[in-house]
């Protein structure tokens, strides 16, 4: 049989120091599990090295504080913790992932009351959609599903709660034939896809969605220091899908996905053009090696 993520050998740190993978385990009356009083992060490990490991830490922190609770361990403790993990699964390029949800103690709505444990854990990961997809580009369908007014979803967080659409959306994106979906905000503005964000070329320019109902990615900000440092103009706005039409090229941004050439949404086809392979090849130099113009603190 093949391993599982539950089933398999290593080391995941969980409440204050390594436990064996198999035995980091939650109980199955969590309140994180029952009511989504849980936010997470992942992390790409170039080299041995969490990339802008402190940022990833700084947002876990907020996404629980948009949540209502507190994590008992500082960033520079999940920091470390970061580290741990990577040095005892020998981790060289693969995938961090910290969650923390509110633990058992109560069933109450409400989590006061209840723990807030953390968890780490890491693994090789190399590609989300294969090792040729940064050549070839992917191809998207606009979901039916949309991303939620922020009066009604703490959408600065990155909470499992959001999840359940961006899995809804990425199956049917799946049966449909495409790689991945695109959502539109509440407004049927262009938003993002179920794990990146999204970023269209147009005369020259970057063009992206304001976040304002979705993730505020850490990858597409340093996309766009990487952008103005060769001179380019970056522009956040409302972007209606029509506005598809006119976009030289299209590309995706995520901590998983990296920079992603979009090569179709829904039918309609893109080349992948010099602006993503500007932004791509800046971005891959970037993970090995953080200059002081893309740092993000
Ligand atoms: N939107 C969603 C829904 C995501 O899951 C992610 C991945 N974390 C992003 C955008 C991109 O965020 P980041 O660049 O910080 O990974």
């Amino acid at each position: 049989m093949s391993e599982t993520f539950a089933d398999r050998d290593g080391w995941i740190w969980q409440d204050g120091g390594l436990v064996p993978w198999r035995q980091a385990r939650l109980h199955v009356l969590s309140h994180g599990l029952h009511y989504a009083s849980s936010v997470f992060e992942g992390i790409r490990v170039y080299g041995g090295e969490p990339f802008l490991l402190t940022e990833h830490h700084r947002r876990l922190h907020s996404s629980a504080g948009h949540l209502g609770f507190a994590l008992p361990f500082s960033v520079s403790e999940l920091d470390a913790a970061a580290r741990e993990v990577v040095a005892a699964n020998r981790i060289d390029d693969g995938y961090l992932r910290p969650v923390a949800w509110c633990g058992s103690d109560t069933m109450s709505l409400g989590d006061e009351g209840n723990h807030v444990h953390v968890a780490i854990a890491g693994w090789p990961w190399p590609n989300v959609f294969g090792p040729r997809a940064g050549e070839v580009g992917i191809r998207l369908g606009t979901s039916a599903w949309r991303r939620p007014s922020p009066a009604c979803a703490p959408v600065a967080a990155k909470a499992a709660a959001h999840y359940s659409v961006s899995s809804l959306a990425h199956a049917a994106a799946k049966r449909a034939g495409y790689d991945d979906a695109l959502l539109l905000s509440h407004t049927g503005h262009l938003a993002e896809a179920t794990g990146a964000n999204l970023v269209l070329v147009m005369d020259g320019a970057l063009h992206t969605p304001i976040c304002d109902g979705f993730l505020d990615g850490i990858t597409r900000r340093v996309a766009a220091r990487l952008a103005r440092r060769a001179g380019l103009t970056v522009i956040e706005r409302h972007i209606p899908p029509t506005d598809l039409a006119r976009a030289a090229e299209v590309f995706l941004t995520g901590t998983a996905y990296e920079i992603q050439p979009v090569t179709a949404v829904d039918g309609v086809d893109f080349p992948i053009g010099p602006v993503t392979r500007l932004i791509r090849e800046g971005y891959t130099a970037e993970v090995r090696a953080p200059s002081e113009s893309v740092v993000l603190r």
